[in-house]
């Protein structure tokens, strides 16, 4: 699957739930509660009852829940919840523009026949295939002071074709 397919799979999941920001706050027993920061607390409980020294009806008058209703979720668990809304979309915007910033470095340059930027400006105008498509970024210094110059051969070395092995790499992430 495609990186920017995943990622937006991903966005939708983290759309469809509850903004936040999420929290856990624990009390001085231990317990811990999973809920949204900004209303109040408990607005979903998260055990552990393996843990909470509260029995089943003092929990309900308190609460309206039942210790046994909880679940033996640890709190590394409902830390994980509670980051996950907020810190996947910014890990999955992040993701995308370090793609994008890598791509952007490593770009395609057509190479045409022709001794002056007017013949290559034609040759694409014509539609024609270029000789050659170059990663000036990989390619040797040298290379693209040649491409510049409208000097370049195919047999002079230190020329990188495009997509480089970097580009490859990216657009083949599993
Ligand atoms: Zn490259």
């Amino acid at each position: 699957m495609r990186i920017e397919q995943q990622i937006a799979e991903s966005q939708a999941i983290c759309a469809a739930a509850t903004p936040g920001p999420w929290a856990v706050e624990y009390d001085s027993c231990g317990d811990y509660e999973l809920g949204i920061d900004d209303t109040p607390f408990p607005m979903h409980l998260i055990g552990p009852k393996s843990q909470t020294k509260w029995d089943d009806a003092e929990w309900q008058r308190e609460y309206g829940h039942r210790v046994s209703e909880l679940s033996d979720m640890s709190g590394a668990d409902a830390e994980l919840i509670a980051h996950a809304r907020t810190e996947l979309p910014a890990r999955n915007a992040q993701l995308l523009a370090v793609k994008q910033a890598v791509l952007e470095l490593h770009t395609a340059t057509s190479i045409y026949p022709g001794e002056h930027v007017t013949d290559a400006m034609a040759a694409q105008e014509r539609g024609d295939t270029p000789i050659a498509r170059l990663c000036l970024e990989c390619s040797d210094e040298h290379i693209a002071e040649m491409v510049d110059e409208f000097e370049w051969n195919s047999s002079e070395s230190g020329s990188v074709d495009y997509p480089c092995a970097t580009v490859r790499a990216i657009e083949d992430a599993p």
